[in-house]
C-alpha cells in the first residue's frame, strides 16, 4: 500500500468516535453548527459570581463574527445561513453563558430559535452553575422532535487548578449539573482544556478518567490557548506559565482518548481562537494536528476507550 492509500484508508477509520460521525448516524450527513450569541453575558464578568472572568477567556475569541454584532439571536442565524437558507443545521448558544438569564427569557429564546427553520437541534453551552430543574424542564419538552445536548465547562477536574483560574464553580458543581441533565436523559457535553497551569500529565489523565467514570456522552477538548486581553497573558509574558507544544500534543490526546469510554462522542479535539486573538501557541494547521491525532493512535494500534474498563 502506498504511503498515500494508507493516509487514505487511516482517514477513513477514525480511531474515536467524532462528532461528524455521531451526526451522520442520526441524520445521514454531517451538520453544520451555526453559533449564537443569547446575549446573556457571563456571571463571571457581571458580578454574580465574579467580576474578573476565567484567567484563560476573552469572550470575543469564542464566538464567530456573524454572531459578535448584538443582533437579536434568530436573527443571527439568518445571517449565518443568508447563502444557504435551504440547508439543515443545529443551533449553539455559544457566546457567553447560554442559560444565564431569567427562565422567562431563556424560555423564549429556545422556543424562538427552535422554530427557524432547518434548525434540527440545539447545543446550550453554559456553565454548570447556571443550570438548574427549570432549565432543564425549558428543554425537555423539545427533546422528541430535535437533538438537545447540554455542553458544560468543566475544564479540569481538580478544584485547586479550577479556583487557580478563576472559574468560581467547583467540580461538585459540575457533577450535580450532569446528573441533573443524566436524569431527564439530556446528553452532556464536558469541555475540557489540557495544558492548563500546575497541571501535568497525571492530572490530565485524571480528567480523562473522571469522565469515563461519570459517562459522560460528550467531550469538547481544547488544549490552552495565550489569547490577547486575558490573564493568562500576563502571567505568559512573565514567564509564569508555558504552554503544550505541538509535537507533544498529539501524544497526550491520544492517551486521552485511550482513557475515555468507546460510546463518548468526541466533540473537538483542539481549540481554535482566532488568528488575530492569539499569542501562544503557534501550531501547525488545526487539520495536520488532528491528523497527527489520529496518527499517533494508528501508529499505537489504538483507539478511543482502550484503556477503559467498565
Ligand atoms: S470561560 Fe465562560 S464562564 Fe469563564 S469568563 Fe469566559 S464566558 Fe465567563
Amino acid at each position: 500500500m502506498t504511503n498515500r492509500m494508507k493516509k487514505k484508508s487511516q482517514q477513513q477509520y477514525l480511531p474515536y468516535r467524532s462528532l461528524s460521525g455521531y451526526l451522520r448516524g442520526i441524520f445521514g450527513r454531517p451538520l453544520r453548527k451555526v453559533p449564537v450569541d443569547p446575549g446573556f453575558g457571563c456571571p463571571n464578568r457581571d458580578g454574580t459570581i465574579g467580576f474578573e472572568g476565567c484567567s484563560f477567556c476573552n469572550a470575543e475569541s469564542f464566538v464567530p463574527q456573524h454572531a459578535r454584532s448584538g443582533k437579536d439571536p434568530v436573527q443571527q442565524v439568518r445571517d449565518h445561513l443568508k447563502n444557504s437558507p435551504k440547508s439543515k443545521y443545529i443551533i449553539y448558544l455559544q457566546g457567553g453563558t447560554g442559560t444565564h438569564a431569567h427562565l422567562e427569557d431563556f424560555r423564549d429564546l429556545v422556543d424562538d430559535l427552535i422554530q427557524i427553520p432547518g434548525n434540527v437541534g440545539l447545543f446550550v453551552g453554559t456553565r454548570p452553575d447556571c443550570v438548574n430543574e427549570e432549565i432543564i424542564e425549558v428543554l425537555m419538552p423539545y427533546m422528541s422532535r430535535k437533538l438537545i445536548w447540554l455542553e458544560l465547562g468543566l475544564q479540569t477536574v481538580s478544584d485547586a487548578t479550577l479556583n487557580r483560574i478563576g472559574r468560581g464553580h467547583d467540580v461538585a458543581e459540575f457533577t450535580r449539573a450532569r446528573h441533573l441533565a443524566r436524569e431527564k436523559g439530556i446528553p452532556v457535553c464536558a469541555h475540557i482544556i489540557l495544558g492548563l497551569p500546575g497541571e501535568g500529565h497525571e492530572e490530565m489523565m485524571d480528567t480523562a478518567r473522571f469522565l469515563a467514570e461519570h459517562e459522560l456522552e460528550g467531550v469538547k477538548i481544547h488544549h490552552l490557548q495565550v489569547i490577547r486581553g486575558t490573564k493568562i497573558e500576563d502571567e505568559y509574558k512573565k514567564g509564569e506559565i508555558v504552554t503544550l507544544d505541538a509535537a507533544e500534543y498529539p501524544i497526550l490526546v491520544a492517551d486521552f482518548l485511550e482513557r475515555l469510554t468507546p460510546r463518548m462522542v468526541i466533540h473537538r479535539l483542539l481549540a481554535d481562537a482566532p488568528d488575530d486573538l492569539l499569542i501562544a501557541p503557534r501550531w501547525p494547521t488545526r487539520q495536520k494536528l488532528i491528523l497527527s491525532i489520529r496518527d499517533r493512535l494508528h501508529l499505537r494500534g489504538s483507539f478511543q476507550g482502550k484503556l477503559w474498563s467498565p
